[in-house]
């Protein structure tokens, strides 16, 4: 099998998928103005002309042939290094297929179950694998009333269930919302979205199905309109990417393509499994824009003579401190790692859950620093339309001159991607990102429970206050 080229991933989303946009049903994505920048973003991934990219984003399988790198199994700390330099490089669209790594890292527990399930994983992944395919994680079911279990809701199809069972496969109905990039990619790989009780057992499913498959609705939602000017939007010009609301109605999927289907034991296993790689790529993402908050930081206090202003340099050691503990986090997370029963190695998961709150829970205070920095043209600074107009242009350039080093074009180009990051539409998405993608800031805290050494921190809080001498004697007196 051979790596597909940018060419041939556009031409492989003509497929009759069913989406929709701003109410609009759209036959052919591959056409559509909407989908001009997401399919760009994702395009780029299968580009390896340059060889320090092919390097960087590809690998020789077991088989000897090239494949993408998002495929590979870490076996040791050097190719979980080589993991994490790629995800720095790779668009969202490849960072969803890591779902690949969540599956066949639980694949042995899955084998003691049925081991059916287990072989129809590692089957998907080399089908996957072998045709340079792209896969959405779909996790986040509709939920309705939070009290309530998914048996118990006022409509049975607010968490995706089995509705039928055949000699073929199973029938399933459903709805998975938030769904990043489902709509550029080739398959949906479906997971319960937390453990299920005995009697959830339709709930507790699991499969993956080609995104053309009878029943799939997707509707899509961006915070960025078609077509934005590089000059104003340097950020979101290049970077949209459809979230999707996907629907299940009353989708065949055939028994090869099922990883769970009613053992409720491993709707949890499942769940929690892609949990720690999306909380792997979230870090990944923070490493990069904490650093661009700093650099930002820096050159909007240079550009306006505040560099040696005290209270600006403490703004910029807070975002250098945020930045510092998010790089040494993903750092420690890789070289501390762990490795599964079957060999895999993955990311420290108490390091990665800690590194991804403290992400997540600081994220609104760095944008704070930042804005405050920066003052109120970070959302009144005139557009390029009328910067380019020579009546208005000339008191643009007149009145946002601050020093003879500045060009006062760069100083807007500065304050636009400023608030194209934390101000705009994409900038509000951001926002929201941080605490949700991967799961709300709990998801975290409880995973830092389960996961602490509470044993030795307890004997040592013991040691210190003296109590353990005085229970080692209650002991012997008994
Ligand atoms: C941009 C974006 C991209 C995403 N991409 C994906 C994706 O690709 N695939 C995917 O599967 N998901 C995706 N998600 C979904 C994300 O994982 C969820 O948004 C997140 O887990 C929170 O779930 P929710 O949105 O249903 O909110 P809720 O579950 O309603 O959570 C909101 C808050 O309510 C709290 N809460 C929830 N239940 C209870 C309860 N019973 N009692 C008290 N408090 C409760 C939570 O702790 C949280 O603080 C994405 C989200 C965003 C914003």
């Amino acid at each position: 099998m051979t790596l597909k080229t940018p060419e041939d991933y556009i031409a492989s989303l003509n497929d009759g998928r069913v989406t929709y946009w701003d109410g609009e049903k759209i036959d052919d994505i591959t056409r559509h103005p909407r989908f001009r920048v997401p399919i760009a973003v994702a395009a780029r991934d299968y580009d390896h002309k340059d060889p320090r990219r092919k390097e960087v984003m590809t690998y020789a399988d077991e088989t000897g042939s090239s494949s993408h790198r998002v495929f590979q199994i870490p076996r040791n700390e050097d190719d979980l290094n080589k993991r994490v330099q790629m995800m720095h490089e790779m668009s969202i669209v490849g960072g969803v297929t890591g779902v690949f790594m969540a599956l066949m890292s639980v694949k042995d527990a899955v084998a003691e179950a049925n081991p059916k399930y287990a072989e129809n994983i590692e089957r998907m992944y080399r089908y996957v694998r072998d045709n340079d395919l792209r896969a959405a994680e779909v996790i986040t079911d509709p939920k309705g009333d939070r009290k309530r279990r998914a048996h118990e809701q006022d409509d049975p199809d607010l968490y995706v269930r089995i509705v039928k069972r055949t000699d073929e496969g199973i029938v399933v109905r459903g709805a998975k919302l938030h769904i990043t990039a489902a709509s550029l990619v080739h398959e949906l790989v479906v997971m319960p979205t937390k453990g299920m009780r005995q009697d959830e057992t339709d709930y507790a499913v699991s499969f993956s199905i080609p995104v053309n498959a009878p029943g799939v609705k997707i509707i899509n939602r961006s915070f960025a309109p078609s077509e934005l000017n590089s000059f104003d939007y340097p950020a979101s010009s290049h970077h949209s990417m459809p979230e999707g609301f996907v629907v299940f109605d009353d989708v065949f999927v055939p028994w090869e393509r099922v990883f769970l289907a009613g053992e409720v034991r491993l709707a949890s296993v499942l769940a929690q499994s892609l949990g720690l790689w999306e909380r792997v790529g979230g870090v990944v993402g923070s490493v990069e824009s904490s650093k661009l908050f700093v650099g930002l930081a820096q050159l909007v206090t240079e550009m306006q003579g505040k560099e040696r202003d005290a209270i600006a340099q403490s703004s910029i050691a807070e975002l250098i401190c945020y930045a510092e503990m998010l790089r040494m986090g993903l750092d420690y997370a890789c070289s501390h790692f762990e490795r599964t029963p079957s060999g895999m190695i993955h990311p420290n998961i108490l390091a990665i859950n800690a590194a991804k709150y403290y992400y997540a829970a600081n994220y609104h205070n760095a944008v704070k620093y930042l804005q405050d920095l920066s003052g109120g043209l970070v959302i009144t600074l005139p557009t390029e339309t009328d910067l380019r107009n020579p009546e208005s242009g000339q008191y643009i350039r007149k009145y946002l001159h601050t020093r003879q080093d500045v060009d006062v074009e760069d100083r807007m180009r500065v304050y636009n991607l400023i608030r194209d990051l934390t101000a705009d539409a994409y900038g509000g998405w951001h926002l929201v990102v941080a605490l949700q993608a991967g799961g709300g800031l709990n998801a975290q805290r409880i995973m830092m429970n389960r996961t602490y050494d509470m044993a030795a921190a307890r004997e040592a809080a013991l040691v210190a206050a003296g109590a353990r001498d005085a229970q080692a004697h209650a002991k012997a007196a008994e």
